[in-house]
């Protein structure tokens, strides 16, 4: 079926009126709703369908009561799940109605890889990157599948370098595979430098054939987010071993930054220079610091400082980019390693010409063949917001944040974590999106998390921190509004320290 104005008409009618009702209150499905929807799931496959219109009022009527309000309530304080703008919206509706597969560059054909490769490179000005410098980019399905990207592009390059120093300058991973590669370049061990590593950076060594045990960490003892540079030069000298450095650009417990400052990007640069390393920034959420200008969050610029002394960025689309899952981006320096890696060889049928110049074929240069058209989402967002709507969106998420962050500091039941020898006003400007806490009471902080959860009205994640249960905000919707919801979240955390007290 082509796609007719008439079908467009109807999708952006849908959409432009599922966004002008107002967002579920509440961040969960009641338990009824949950029970009722899973309950009316069809059995079995019909012989006969039921019809579109049918579907369309199963879905809406029976199942979607038992969604998650992760991304229609500004509520879902979890897992840094973000929401998705009415622009990506409506232009994801748009990007299933045409169905483009963004796959190969065939510029008399389509304008859909000129527009991938144009949004990337406006993303790249977005977090004052240089579009020249990042050669290699494209859209991913996520941070996990970026951070895959980053240590396979990472892998390629340090046993090149490695092989190169032995005078073999033919290695390469890609073509010979990691065994061989380690032996023609003298290597017998990689490892993964970095401190506080989202759980992804393991699994993607761990599909890379580089072992979770290869990711080490280096931090330093008084403050665990951060990475030691003393410690990294000694691991770095150690003799036949490559490294790959990865630097947490916000680490997800806790909102920190790896580096403080350009000098620190600077000395890490240096020494991954004078030791053939390769330098990952896990930036999923983190990278998008680097749009804030105003003084009221220097710590989190200077987190950020730096960042672009990197070899290769991880960034995430489905979270403060506020478009819809999966997306993800991935940006590297070096365009030569792609074509090493990701060569998708022997399909001529597939091949464009590709002169030094060209947009490179998405398939030649990342994980997948066919491809859903990510870019048109994030696009269509960019085009409508611009620089400083999405500083505006980080702005309000940061505030808010820091606002949860306030009361629970000065709360007499909670404590702020990490711990800080700093008064209030240092506390709060250490935070970013994330907030991390727990009750005083070991009892009622054991059951914290489900209590929240339980009202349905909010919702937090859980996690441990120094051993002992914690509670975590993260503030990633495009709707964060201290006004409306700073109230709310103080009546659902004070209602359950009393429900508590009085059962107790
Ligand atoms: C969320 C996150 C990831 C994984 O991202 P997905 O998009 O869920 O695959 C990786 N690194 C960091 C720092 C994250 O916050």
């Amino acid at each position: 079926m082509l796609v007719g104005s008439d079908t467009i008409a109807k999708l952006s009618a849908a959409i432009t009126s599922l966004q002008k009702e107002d967002p579920p209150e509440d961040a969960l499905p009641s338990d009824q709703a949950l029970t009722h929807a899973r309950a009316q799931l069809l059995q079995r496959l019909p012989t006969k369908g039921i019809g579109l219109e049918e579907t369309i009022k199963h879905i809406t009527n029976d199942i979607a009561p038992g969604f998650n309000g992760s991304s229609r309530s500004s509520h879902y304080y979890g897992f840094v799940t973000g929401g998705s703008t009415p622009a990506a919206s409506l232009a994801d509706n748009l990007v299933t109605a045409y169905d483009q597969n963004v796959q190969v560059h065939l510029p008399k054909e389509t304008v859909a890889t000129d527009l991938e490769d144009r949004t990337l490179s406006l993303l790249c000005e977005l977090l004052n990157l240089d579009p020249a410098q990042w050669p290699h980019r494209t859209f991913t399905t996520g941070a996990t599948a970026s951070n895959v990207l980053g240590l396979a592009c990472g892998r390629e390059h340090i046993l090149t370098e490695a092989a190169v120093v032995r005078n073999d300058a033919t290695t390469s991973v890609g073509e010979i595979g990691l065994f061989e590669a380690m032996h023609r370049a003298g290597i017998d061990k990689i490892q993964i430098l970095t401190s506080v590593p989202h759980s992804s950076l393991r699994k993607a060594a761990s599909i890379l054939g580089m072992g979770r045990a290869s990711v080490k960490v280096i931090a330093l003892d008084q403050a665990p987010h951060k990475l030691d540079i003393i410690q990294l030069k000694k691991f770095l000298e150690t003799p036949g071993t490559a490294s790959i450095v990865s630097i947490s650009a916000a680490e997800v417990n806790t909102g920190l930054f790896a580096t403080s400052r350009l000098s620190e990007m600077q000395e890490i640069r240096r020494l991954c220079d004078m030791y053939g390393a390769w330098i990952h920034v896990d930036g999923a959420f983190g990278i998008q610091g680097r749009l804030l200008a105003s003084p009221a969050y220097a710590t989190i610029r200077n987190g950020c400082a730096g960042l672009e002394l990197a070899d290769s960025i991880t960034g995430d689309g489905h979270k403060l980019l506020n478009v819809p899952y999966d997306c993800g981006f991935f940006f590297s320096k070096h365009r030569e390693i792609a074509s090493h890696v990701f060569q998708n060889p022997n399909a001529a049928y597939l091949s464009s010409s590709e002169d030094s110049k060209s947009i490179m074929s998405p398939l030649n240069i990342g994980i997948e063949n066919s491809r859903r058209f990510r870019a048109l989402p994030v696009y269509a967002s960019l085009t409508a917001y611009g620089r400083d709507g999405y500083r505006d969106i980080l702005e309000r998420q940061i505030d808010l944040a820091r606002g949860i962050a306030e009361f629970l500091y000065k709360s007499e039941a909670f404590e702020l974590l990490p711990k800080s020898k700093g008064d209030i006003s240092e506390a709060l400007s250490n935070i970013y999106i994330i907030v991390l806490f727990r009750a005083k009471d070991e009892g009622l902080n054991k059951e914290l998390v489900d209590r929240i959860k339980a009202t349905k009205r909010i919702y937090v994640s859980g996690t441990a921190w120094e051993g002992k249960p914690a509670c975590r905000f993260a503030v990633s919707n495009w709707m964060a509004d201290i006004k409306k919801d700073l109230p709310l979240i103080t009546q659902v955390i004070e209602s359950v320290v009393e429900d508590r007290s009085k059962n107790h």
